[in-house]
């Protein structure tokens, strides 16, 4: 990998739908986009360290005073720990400007074998049974193939519960506890034992992302299929999981393991194993959506994945808007990651713009 000009940009993106985080109401998405020569791409770390210990100020950090420097030089960016969601973007950047000169798309570039892949849809924790019912309906108006929504203690069985009465056992429904399940509660285990009986795709990732015994033995006592996604940051992590019974199906995001060879060979080693995968998703922009597009369109990728229509996140996308026909996305085509930023729109929401050059 080599490069004469990194840039890292950050936009603030209004979002469609606000949320509540503990630092009150949430109406906008602190974007950090990476550009290696000609090629773009967009770091998924969120504003705070909640989903892993990633966030974007520290990626930018990162980027800007270890793996940038480490890419000019030619060194292994592995010399630097973790930072898994940084990596990923500069690697993809790097992919991006590569493919770019070539002409060719990523797609071509991962083994692409669909045009267009099926779109599923996550939901968040509402305020209100009603909303959630509203917001299921308003999923399947749309085309979703498959609707996954957030549990956490207390709110489970009982929205679940709801959800079938309300849409019949024909809706594909799973679940996601981002690991807020404490595995030595006793309620908060029968919560998730009760979940089996509600013909559930997967439970994913009940318990903390490091306690790969206590998953092992969720899934002994569960038919539903455990998923794993924070337990997964490597193809390693991936191996060990799947040989001490943790899981039966993955959530893939190339952020989440530095990038789209690892999430490659993520992919490899759930294919070799007949472990099941789907995408999944961090709320991109269309540029990270292009990417987990070609990304799901490989082989193992059998299960629907978090990959939804650009307008789910942001009233104005910075690419041409990724809309669901017949429940599916296009896998774009088009050099690199397959879709061309619109600059004014990237603009329009930039907030600041940091140039690195090689020495
Ligand atoms: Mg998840």
């Amino acid at each position: 990998m080599g490069a004469d000009e990194v840039e890292l940009r950050r936009l603030r993106m209004p979002l469609t739908t606000p949320f509540r985080s503990s630092h009150g109401v949430v109406s906008e998405r602190d974007v950090l986009l990476v550009r290696v020569d000609e090629g773009w791409a967009e770091c998924v770390a969120p504003t705070e360290p909640t989903y892993t210990e990633e966030y974007v100020d520290g990626a930018h950090a990162v980027l800007r005073d270890h793996l940038v420097p480490r890419l000019f030089d030619g060194a292994d960016l592995d010399g630097v720990a973790g930072h898994r969601m940084a990596k990923a973007a500069l690697r993809m950047a790097v992919v991006d400007d590569g493919l770019r000169r070539s002409g060719r798309s990523l797609a071509m570039h991962m083994g692409a074998v669909r045009e267009r892949v099926p779109a599923g849809i996550a939901l968040g924790i509402p305020s209100s049974m009603d909303e959630l019912l509203e917001d299921v309906a308003a999923a399947s108006a749309e085309g979703y193939q498959r609707v996954k929504l957030k549990i956490r203690p207390g709110w489970d069985v009982a929205p679940v519960k709801e959800v079938r009465a309300a849409f019949g056992d024909s809706l594909a429904l799973q679940v996601d506890a981002n690991g807020a399940y404490g595995a030595s509660d006793p309620a908060h285990v029968d919560a998730l034992v009760a979940l089996d009986g509600f013909g559930l795709l997967l439970i994913e990732q009940p318990f903390a992302a490091d306690d790969l015994v206590a998953h092992a033995g969720l899934a002994r006592r569960l038919n539903t299929p455990v998923c794993l996604d924070e337990s997964v940051p490597s193809a390693a992590a991936a191996s060990a999981a799947i040989a001490m019974g943790a899981c039966s199906v993955v959530n893939v995001k190339p952020g989440r393991v530095g990038g789209l060879d690892e999430a490659v060979a993520v992919h490899d080693v759930c294919v070799a194993a007949g472990v099941a995968m789907w995408v999944g998703g961090m709320s991109e922009t269309g540029l990270g959506r292009a990417a987990n597009c070609a990304l799901a369109a490989m082989p193992g990728f059998t299960m629907v994945g978090d990959l939804s229509a650009s307008a789910r996140w942001f009233p104005v996308d910075i690419t041409e808007p990724f809309v669901v026909e017949d429940g599916t996305l296009p896998v774009p085509t088009g050099p690199g990651a397959g879709v061309e930023l619109r600059m004014d729109v990237v603009e329009s929401f930039t907030t600041s713009v940091e140039v690195l050059r090689r020495a």
